[in-house]
Formats: structure tokens, C-alpha cells, sequence
């Protein structure tokens, strides 16, 4: 269930709260990705020290390995990984369609393994039974996610594909008793607004907990995105969760909600930090280069965490440049709670009205070059 608390005045931008079973989400909210059920080096205790409220992990990927069977012994996924608060899971859909030799049928998607290239078939229906069982509380709708370079014709397929794989997975939801989950339907249509318009206007009356926009930030320019997101965002219901999927620039984000969306996902903070880039309030550095041997300075001066507190900009150079396992955790760390601490504000400013003057602050003080469009293809989500 989603409550809406405070509708900025300028913008589009607002505060929520996602209850869940497992607890609540304070929205605007970014999800650090837990693919295979961990968000990659950080243990479940450091996500709860870091103040993370939700994460995504992945239905498809879980399913291959360790399997569903595992997991529901375990009770749900978050027994499994000790991690206590909401789960959200994708379905898949975004992972499978970026395989090769994918059939898609309109009963559904055959594709192959990529761990054994053992042959599978993937139906709406099925999807929300795997994500039942994984036990998530904000589950996804199986959808059929174009690519960026497929033309109008493939991608109207998709949206009509879409539209009636939303039926199906509500369908099954209802017909299935399913309870203390919350099932997000997903908006195809590319960069084309008459498509876009038209699965709007299909899905905008199903039953849905919440709405996100798929098949955006996949290398289309930005000013294509956020176009989409502009006549997009203002059409869906205001009592449901908008969602962006896989958006993670702190300043992408902040053109995002300053349009509405509540809910972000991506794989970057985690991803960039085990190459070597860190976030800091003066935009993204490269850690490893040279111009930080000596510099015996927090990653952040702004930062409070664990790793700024403790530990040099030297230090982690060194280790990432030396391969150390410690130097992935500590920067994959200093990302997580950069990027949570960067959530809070977000919504500090608009819960007491200043949202245009903190955007206005942070743009001015970050890199204005880290405004460059993360291909979420190359993220951890793989
Ligand atoms: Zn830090």
C-alpha cells in the first residue's frame, strides 16, 4: 500500500511510504540490486547499518541458481539471506529478452539457460508463481522488453505482448489468493509516445499496486528518457508507486523525481564502485588514479560512513590497485550509504519544501559531467 505524504508545489516531486510486511519504504527511494540475493560484497548486516529500506534481487536469476526449491525452504528470500526488510523482485523479463535466441510467443518466452544452456519456458503465470514462492513483497508482471534497436513495428509487438501478459499475471494473482505481496505492473512502448500512450491507456485501470516504466535508460540520449518520463509519469495514478527500473545518477535521479517517479533501481553504485569509481558530493572519481597516492583524505569530506570515518582516499587506491577484496567492500560500501544518504535529503528538501533549491545546490557542486547516461546493460544485473 502506498501513502502519499507531501506533493511538492514547483515540481512533480513527492514523498511517500510503501508499507510492506516486512516494514516501510520511504519514497523517493533508491533499491541497491541484489541479484542473486546479495548485493555484491555487503553482507545483510551492512545494508541494515548503512540504512538501505528495500532491495531488488532477481526472479529469473534465482530460479537458475540456487533454484526456487532452495528458497522456499528457507521460508522466503529473506530468510535465506538474513536481510529482514522489503524485497522487491523483477521478473526477469528484462534479463531474458537481452539473451540470444529468444522466442517470444504470445503464451510466452522460450529461452535458453545461460549457465547450461538447458532450454526453458517462461510464462506470465509462471513468473508470478516463481516470485510468489521466492516470497519478495513487491513483486513485477512479466513483460516483454524491447531493445533499443528494435523498430516501431517490434516494439508495438511488445507493447501489445505487454498488455496482455499484465492481464495474465493479475489473473493469476487474484485467481491464486496470493497475499502480502503487492504486484507492480510494467509500462512498455520505447521512446515512441504513441505506443507509450497506448499501454498507458490499457494498463492505467488494471488493479495494479504500482506502475513502473521499463525498457528506458537502455542507451537511448537522456533527453529521449526524459521526455518519456515527462508525458508518462503525469498520466499514471497519483495514489500508486511509480518506479523507474534501472536509473542510479544521483543527477538522472533528481530530473526523475523532480517528475514524479518514487522508486528507483540499479546496479551502479555497486558496479562502478568495484571498478574503481567512487560517488562523492563533488561527483564521481576514478579512486584508482595516480592523483590519490598521497591523498590521505576521506573518499567524501561530506561523508559519514564507516569508510570515511576510518579509512584513506591512498589506502583504498591501493588496494583496488592491488586487487584486495577489502578495497571492493569499503568503496562498494561508501557507495550504498552515498546513495541513501543522498534518498534522505532528497526527500528532507521536499518534505519541508525546498526540493528546486537542494536540486539547484547538489547540481551546482557535482561533477557536471557525471551526467552521462549508465547503460544498464553493462550493470551487475547480469
Ligand atoms: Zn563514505
Amino acid at each position: 500500500m502506498f501513502t502519499l505524504i507531501k506533493k511538492d508545489t514547483g515540481t512533480e516531486a513527492r514523498t511517500g511510504i510503501i508499507q510492506t510486511p516486512y516494514g516501510v519504504v520511504h519514497t523517493p527511494c533508491f533499491m541497491p540490486v541484489a541479484t542473486l540475493g546479495t548485493v555484491k560484497t555487503l553482507s545483510s548486516e551492512e545494508l541494515l547499518e548503512i540504512g538501505v529500506e528495500m532491495l531488488i534481487s532477481n526472479a529469473y536469476h534465482l530460479y537458475l541458481k540456487p533454484g526456487v526449491e532452495i528458497i522456499e525452504k528457507a521460508g522466503s528470500l529473506h530468510n535465506f539471506m538474513n536481510w529482514k526488510k522489503p524485497i522487491v523482485t523483477d521478473s526477469g523479463g528484462f534479463q531474458i529478452f537481452s539473451l540470444e535466441n529468444v522466442k517470444v510467443e504470445d503464451e510466452g518466452v522460450y529461452f535458453r539457460s545461460k549457465l547450461d544452456g538447458s532450454l526453458h519456458f517462461l510464462t506470465p503465470e509462471k513468473s508470478i508463481e516463481i516470485q510468489n514462492r521466492i516470497g519478495a513483497d513487491i513483486i513485477m508482471a512479466l513483460d516483454y522488453c524491447p531493445r533499443i534497436w528494435d523498430n516501431y513495428e517490434e516494439v508495438e509487438r511488445s507493447v501489445e505482448i505487454t498488455v496482455r501478459w499484465a492481464e495474465r499475471c493479475l489473473s493469476f494473482f487474484r485467481t491464486s489468493g496470493i497475499q502480502n505481496q503487492q504486484l507492480f505492473g510494467i509500462i512498455q512502448g520505447g521512446i515512441y509516445p504513441e505506443l507509450r500512450n497506448r499501454c498507458l491507456d490499457k494498463m492505467r485501470p488494471m488493479e495494479f499496486s504500482g506502475f513502473a516504466l521499463g525498457g528506458l535508460s537502455i542507451g537511448e540520449p537522456f533527453e529521449k528518457t526524459l521526455e518519456t518520463v515527462n508525458f508518462t509519469a503525469r498520466v499514471l495514478p497519483s495514489e500508486k508507486v511509480r518506479y523507474f527500473m534501472g536509473l542510479g545518477m544521483p543527477l538522472q535521479i533528481l530530473d526523475m523525481v523532480s517528475l514524479g517517479i518514487d522508486l528507483f533501481d540499479c546496479g551502479m553504485p555497486t558496479h562502478i564502485a568495484r571498478t574503481g569509481s567512487t560517488l562523492t558530493s563533488k561527483g564521481k572519481i576514478n579512486i584508482k588514479a595516480g592523483r590519490y597516492k598521497n591523498d590521505f583524505s576521506p573518499l567524501d569530506e561530506e561523508c559519514n560512513c564507516y569508510v570515511c570515518r576510518n579509512y584513506t582516499r591512498a589506502y583504498i587506491r591501493h588496494l583496488l590497485n592491488t586487487n584486495e577484496i577489502l578495497g571492493l567492500r569499503l568503496n562498494s560500501y561508501h557507495n550504498v550509504y552515498f546513495m541513501t544518504k543522498f534518498m534522505e535529503n532528497v526527500r528532507k528538501s521536499i518534505d519541508e519544501g525546498c526540493f528546486k533549491e537542494f536540486r539547484k545546490n547538489f547540481e551546482k557542486k557535482y561533477n557536471i559531467d557525471s551526467r552521462t547516461s549508465y547503460d544498464t546493460s553493462t550493470a551487475d544485473k547480469l
